[in-house]
């Protein structure tokens, strides 16, 4: 009871004045029930304890008597109504399941209701080639199970159960929520209408114990990361009769250390060489399937992306499968062997002589880029960067004739 000291005041935590009438109040509520609702925030704790919250603050607020006391004490009166929620199925219980009511969700027949067991979780971590074949892996979680002291009974094998004071047996009690009057399970009893009072030692009373479950699941092909599989009726037994809980599976692919995912999508970066990309060439490239020969075409920029249809990863819902895109970069060697160095200086000195058509357009964009604004500096007449070229195509007759005249001279 640690956390009696930070208790919200209940007409804070529902965000209505003191002097709020019964329609208020309730309508507050189901603002926040809907809001706070764990079925919209799956797996979000902090929602569950607002959850929880504002329904206590509404089951004391709801009840003439219960306001009238709340008042006059504080929390130090809430504290001897004896409700208090531990399970979010218990504000279902006691108001119905404002959410499901108002979403088309599952409606519970008349009579006495029955909580269907917890979900629980387990966790399977796969490698990508697993995802893509599908794959059985046996997952173990802890679950309960019937204890076998007290065969599920929760009492010391020979004593017997009480009858419930709070419902007198009937383990339904009428409550009066301010607007409402909902006829509910007891909440001492959990409807049984009998409590332990000796309780067995095997399970201290809870009629089952945690036990170790072990499963075959069944991956299907195409898994991606964070997915879940569903084990119907393998998550905890409902506390009163009703149907199991489910397990949930949670797939984590473990990284792979060639292929990245998308989707069903796989990237492969790839390095090729310069000569490769310039020449043209056919690779081996891998896939999950094994080797296949991709053929790249000469003039490749380096980054350019070649998809390898139907070479990615299966649908998990059945379309069709991905494609392996092989993302090219062109990698520059560290170390050059002498013949190697020797060549790519003389395809240096030719580059700076010799401007392949590929070359020549690129430079042509470059100077079409800048052209307006030299024109508009340059004197129209005087030519700009045609000599340059010029000078090259006469360089080597030039020589001749100096070299010829020298001989003649
Ligand atoms: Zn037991
Ligand atoms: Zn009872």
């Amino acid at each position: 009871m640690a956390t009696m000291a930070s208790k919200r005041d209940y007409y804070e935590v529902l965000g209505v004045k003191r002097d709020a009438s019964d329609k208020e109040i309730a309508s507050a509520y189901r603002k926040l029930a809907v809001k706070y609702h764990p079925d919209a925030n799956p797996g979000d704790a902090e929602a569950v304890l607002k959850f929880k919250e504002a329904a206590e603050a509404y089951e004391v607020l709801s009840d003439g008597d219960k306001r009238a006391r709340y008042d006059r004490f504080g929390h130090a009166a809430s504290e001897q109504f004896g409700q208090q929620f531990h399970d979010v199925n218990d504000i279902f219980e006691a108001f119905g399941d404002i959410f499901s009511e108002m979403f088309g969700g599952q409606r519970r027949g008349g009579g006495r209701r029955v909580r269907r067991g917890a979900n629980l979780r387990c966790d399977v971590r796969i490698e990508l080639e697993e995802a893509a074949r599908g794959v059985t892996k046996t997952v173990e979680f802890a679950r309960s199970t019937p204890c076998a002291t007290c065969k599920g009974s929760g009492s010391r094998p020979g004593s017997t159960k009480a009858q419930c004071r709070r419902c007198g047996g009937h383990g339904q009690i009428v409550q009066s929520a301010g607007i409402l009057r909902v006829q509910t399970t007891c909440p001492t009893c959990q409807g049984a209408g009998s409590v332990i009072t000796d309780p067995c030692d095997g399970c201290r009373g809870r009629g089952y114990v945690q036990e170790r479950t072990k499963l075959d699941v069944q991956i299907p092909a195409g898994i991606d990361d964070g997915m879940q599989i569903r084990l119907a009726g393998y998550g905890e037994p409902s506390p009163d009769g009703g149907p199991p809980g489910d397990a949930f599976c949670f797939v984590a692919v473990k990284k792979h250390k060639l292929f990245q995912r998308d989707g069903t999508h796989l990237i492969l970066q790839m390095p090729i060489t310069y000569s490769q990309a310039a020449l043209g060439a056919t690779i081996e490239v891998p896939t999950l399937a094994g080797p296949h020969s991709l053929v790249i075409p000469p003039g490749s920029a380096s980054g350019e992306v070649f998809r390898v249809r139907g070479r990615g990863v299966p649908d998990v819902r059945g379309g069709p499968p991905g494609d392996l895109h092989v993302q090219t970069f062109i990698e520059v060697p560290k170390r050059l062997t002498p013949e190697q160095e020797r060549l790519l200086r003389e395809l240096a000195v030719m580059e700076q002589t010799e401007v392949s058509p590929h070359r020549k357009s690129f430079l042509e964009r470059i100077r079409d880029y800048f052209a307006p604004s030299e024109a508009a500096i340059a004197p129209a007449n005087e030519p700009t960067e045609k000599p340059a070229e010029k000078e090259n195509v006469h360089d080597r007759p030039a020589k001749q004739r100096d070299r010829g005249g020298k001989r003649s001279g």
